[in-house]
């Protein structure tokens, strides 16, 4: 059966052995006998935290995608920012034993998928998770996967749909899937038959996170700057970023109308760079938005992770982290109510998926 894994590394033959260990050749092996896929092929990616292969069904109709998360990744700090802090992974993760670490990651894409394929947004199925291991639907036509949104062509007129319905997407995600990318952009987006599909959300977190608003700041500027760069007239980042987050606009779609139509009309009275300079100071003062105190388990690392806002944060931390200091030891004399409730509220989020 050993034959039946062909991996043919594009890129190198170093990055391929590294991440097929025996245990990832034993759960691709086990893959194959119990029917889950007929085939794994090449590489269709090769990235730092993960290999992506394409692969058939046991009935050979189906194309996936398999991701294989690397299990020897050698620096984890990056990733751990995206878990401090995160109500879900509060128990289940472990400095020390990074092939939990990879695991949880991989769990993490594969709930998150879950939850944005839920609400309707395009986005791999995910189809069978073991533990570094993720199988989904593949994006593309036959055996070729779908280009990155970086390398489509497209005309400026469905460069506008695309900018409309990436911002829609990420409406969604934030109010119904209560998510933010954390790491949208022209990269971990895919585009096919005019249509664009969420890839890449194993780092996505949920509106708690303490850093959850500065990712979404990152998020908004990419896909704007991306878009700008198609010649598409974005809404500044700061109406992006309230139009994400707002839960009180009745009517969505109308509203992001609206604000289009207000865009065109800077466009006209020859407004757009004071707005644009507005803009810009807006993320430089709203970029650290933390949703409540008690969320903030790690100000350390919140700190640090903010590093490069500079002087602002730095001042504006030390205050959270004084008050935080107190709200704990507060929380350590009373039952801790207040932590109870919202991890019970988010399994309840967790369950639903
Ligand atoms: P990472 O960026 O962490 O390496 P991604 O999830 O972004 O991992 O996947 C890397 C690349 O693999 C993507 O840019 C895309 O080209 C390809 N890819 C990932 N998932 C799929 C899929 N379901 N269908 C087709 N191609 C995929
Ligand atoms: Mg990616």
């Amino acid at each position: 059966q050993k034959s039946r894994i062909r991996v043919k590394g594009r890129e190198d033959r170093a990055t391929t052995d590294h991440v097929l260990d025996p245990r990832t050749r034993l759960i691709l092996f086990k893959m194959l006998k119990s029917g889950i896929m007929s085939e794994i092929n090449g590489c269709v990616s090769t990235g730092k935290e993960a290999n992506v292969y394409h692969a058939l069904s046991g009935d050979s109709s189906q194309h996936l995608a398999i991701k294989v998360f690397k299990t020897s990744v050698l620096d984890f700090r990056d990733r751990e920012r995206y878990i401090t802090g995160e109500y879900r992974f509060r128990h289940g993760y472990s400095k020390k034993n990074s092939g939990k670490m990879v695991k949880l990651w991989a769990e993490k894409e594969f709930r998150n998928l879950k939850r944005i394929s839920m609400a309707g947004i395009p986005c791999p199925t995910p189809l069978h998770l073991r533990q570094h291991v993720l199988t989904m639907s593949f994006i593309g036509e036959g055996y070729e996967a779908a280009p990155r949104l970086k390398d489509a062509e497209l005309t400026p007129e469905q460069a506008y749909y695309a900018y409309v319905d990436c911002v829609k997407y990420m409406r969604i995600m934030y109010q119904e899937c209560q998510l933010v990318h954390a790491d949208l952009s022209e990269y971990n987006l895919l585009y096919l038959n005019e249509k664009l599909y969420v890839i890449d959300v194993g780092q996505s977190v949920q509106p708690e996170h303490p850093s959850s608003h500065e990712f979404l700041m990152m998020d908004c500027k990419n896909v704007n700057d991306y878009f700008s760069r198609q010649s598409v007239e974005p809404l500044t980042v700061k109406e992006l970023f309230y139009f994400v987050i707002d839960d009180r606009i009745p009517n969505s779609d109308s509203r992001l109308e609206e604000l289009l139509r207000g865009v065109s009309q800077r466009v006209v009275d020859g407004s757009a760079e004071r707005i644009a300079r507005e803009d810009e100071d807006f993320m430089k003062t709203q970029a650290f938005a933390p949703r409540s105190l008690f969320e903030i388990e790690d100000v350390d690392a919140v700190i640090q992770s903010n590093s490069a806002l500079g002087n602002a944060v730095q001042l504006m931390t030390c205050g959270l982290s004084a008050e935080i200091t107190a709200r704990h030891s507060d929380q350590s004399e009373s039952s801790g109510d207040e932590s109870d409730s919202s991890s019970s509220s988010l399994n309840s989020v967790d369950s639903k998926s």
